[in-house]
């Protein structure tokens, strides 16, 4: 997977604001970010989407998911509310095709998104 943007960010080959990090999964900075918390966290074994690490059924995805939630806890966003989000596929938005986790909070967010 060397051509996976964020497989180099696993790896540190290419920089990113880190904010946390676990043995199997990395939280950093969107370089877009679209709301004042916006976190991607990523496993750092590559799946391309949720399906994908969905399937994987080896503890990952709850990995992840962990992680996640730590990240709000850690931007003090967790008691407001904040949301995850999984773009899985083209028609979904997604862009980057190795699966990560958008954390999303410190504003007001509105029901249905985009
Ligand atoms: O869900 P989707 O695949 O569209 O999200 C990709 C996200 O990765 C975007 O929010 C984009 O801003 C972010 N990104 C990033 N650092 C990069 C390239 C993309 O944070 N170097």
């Amino acid at each position: 997977m060397s051509e996976c943007l964020f497989c180099k960010i696993v790896a540190k080959e290419i920089p990113a604001e880190i904010v946390h990090e676990t043995g199997r999964t990395l939280a950093f900075r969107d370089i877009n970010p679209q709301a004042p918390t916006h976190v991607l966290v990523v496993p750092k074994q590559h799946h391309a989407d949720a399906a994908a690490l969905a399937k994987a059924d080896d503890g990952l995805a709850d990995d992840v998911l962990k992680t996640a939630h730590d990240v709000a806890v850690h931007e003090g966003v967790a008691e407001e509310g904040y949301r995850i989000v999984f773009n899985t596929g083209p028609g979904a938005g997604q862009t980057v095709f190795h699966v990560h986790a958008h954390v999303l909070g410190g504003r007001s967010l509105t029901w249905p998104p985009g």
